[in-house]
């Protein structure tokens, strides 16, 4: 292979030079000066709350974490709320320069518990994106499937029996059921189902939800509480189901934005403004749709930056990149910020709206799951 061709490598000295030096920072500060950042998290949860152990790592941070992302966006960014979208108009001619927006996904009762008192602390804005459907219920199937395999509450016997029972179950062989991979090839599989039949499949092992199960998600209350805290809410859908693959899209589209208008008491003139399409799915009909129910800012979870130059917001697909521990912490889970400011600075720029035909199309983001 030409040295041309190499692969970059950077080592972690150097990533850390990088970023102590202020390069990183500089480079940021001129490239992206007219560029949206959206950042996408889920759960948010101190390491001693009970629910820790049963959360999915790679779509959970820790409270910490969270502090640490939030002084680094403060750093780097200026960090905007849904309403500063709303208001920017076509070229985003009142955004502030290198604009951030802080989002999370499916409506999780930490999200109220701890995320919103430490976004008040440092003063800064957020939307939670609420699947309105799952509001004081115990979670989505996933999740609780998840938490019992996660506690050891599920025997080879129920989940080999679970696998069996699909159709085309052509790989029958024993398989090693305490290994993850094992776990998410089953629960890739039940994504296939129909609602009707997973769920029939499902209640044959799951067992009773308890207390704890039962405050996974955002209550009543607790979504009252977060509109309350500067946090403003936006829909994901009525059930989770992928749009583009919902029985009645605009059912999932319409119903979402009326439940979430009755949950918060709003007036119909006030229904949310903004959607985050489940599971980071959505093609040209389901844009549309959405477009047509009412939603004036539509989020994709691909991972790019959305240029603020050139996007008309209401015809835009933003953007989000999703902010997973992972990915920016070190063997000992420690915060590394070289490592989020390499995550955040260099992605690809879009434009949309005015200058170039709309990307819309099925996301074939593999490791995009809510
Ligand atoms: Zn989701």
């Amino acid at each position: 292979m030409p040295p041309e061709h190499k692969p970059l490598f950077v080592s972690s000295v150097a990533k850390r030079f990088l970023y102590c030096s202020g390069l990183l920072s500089l480079y940021h500060r001129v490239r992206n000066q007219r560029s949206l950042t959206v950042v996408m998290f889920h759960q948010v949860l101190p390491e001693d709350d009970p629910r820790w152990p049963d959360t999915d790592p790679n779509w959970t941070v820790t409270s910490h974490l969270f502090r640490n992302c939030l002084e680094f966006f403060r750093r780097h960014y200026n960090v905007i709320g849904i309403d500063d979208l709303l208001r920017a108009g076509d070229g985003g001619e009142n955004l502030p320069a290198r604009p951030l927006l802080i989002t999370f996904d499916d409506g999780w009762a930490d999200n109220e518990q701890y995320a919103a008192g430490i976004l008040q602390e440092y003063g800064l804005p957020a939307v939670v994106f609420v699947v309105a459907g799952a509001v004081d219920q115990e979670g989505f199937w996933r999740e609780r499937l998840y938490r019992q395999w996660r506690r050891g509450s599920l025997d080879a016997d129920q989940l080999g029996g679970l696998w069996r029972a699909l159709p085309d179950a052509e790989d029958t062989k024993p398989r090693d059921w305490t290994s993850a991979k094992a776990f998410w090839a089953l629960a890739n599989r039940l994504d296939t189902l129909d609602d009707v039949s997973r769920t029939a499949l499902l209640n044959t092992i799951f067992q009773p939800s308890s207390a704890l199960e039962g405050s996974v998600m955002l209550s009543t209350a607790q979504l009252g509480a977060l509109a309350k805290a500067r946090i403003s809410i936006g829909s994901h859908g009525l059930t989770h189901t992928p749009i583009p693959l919902a029985a009645n899209p605009q059912k999932e589209l319409k119903d979402s934005r009326r439940r979430l208008v009755a949950l918060l008491g709003l007036e119909e003139r006030r229904a949310p403004l903004a959607l985050s399409f489940p599971h980071g799915l959505y093609n040209e009909e389901t844009v549309q749709l959405a477009r047509a129910a009412g939603y004036r800012l539509l989020f994709t979870s691909d991972p790019h930056l959305t240029s603020a130059d050139t996007a008309n917001w209401q015809t835009a697909l933003i953007g989000r990149l999703n902010i997973s521990s992972g990915n920016i912490t070190d063997r000992n889970g420690s915060f590394r910020p070289e490592l989020l400011a390499l995550w955040l600075f260099n992605r690809p720029r879009v434009f949309t709206g005015t200058r170039r035909k709309e990307n819309a199309r099925i996301s074939s983001v593999a490791s995009v799951r809510y």
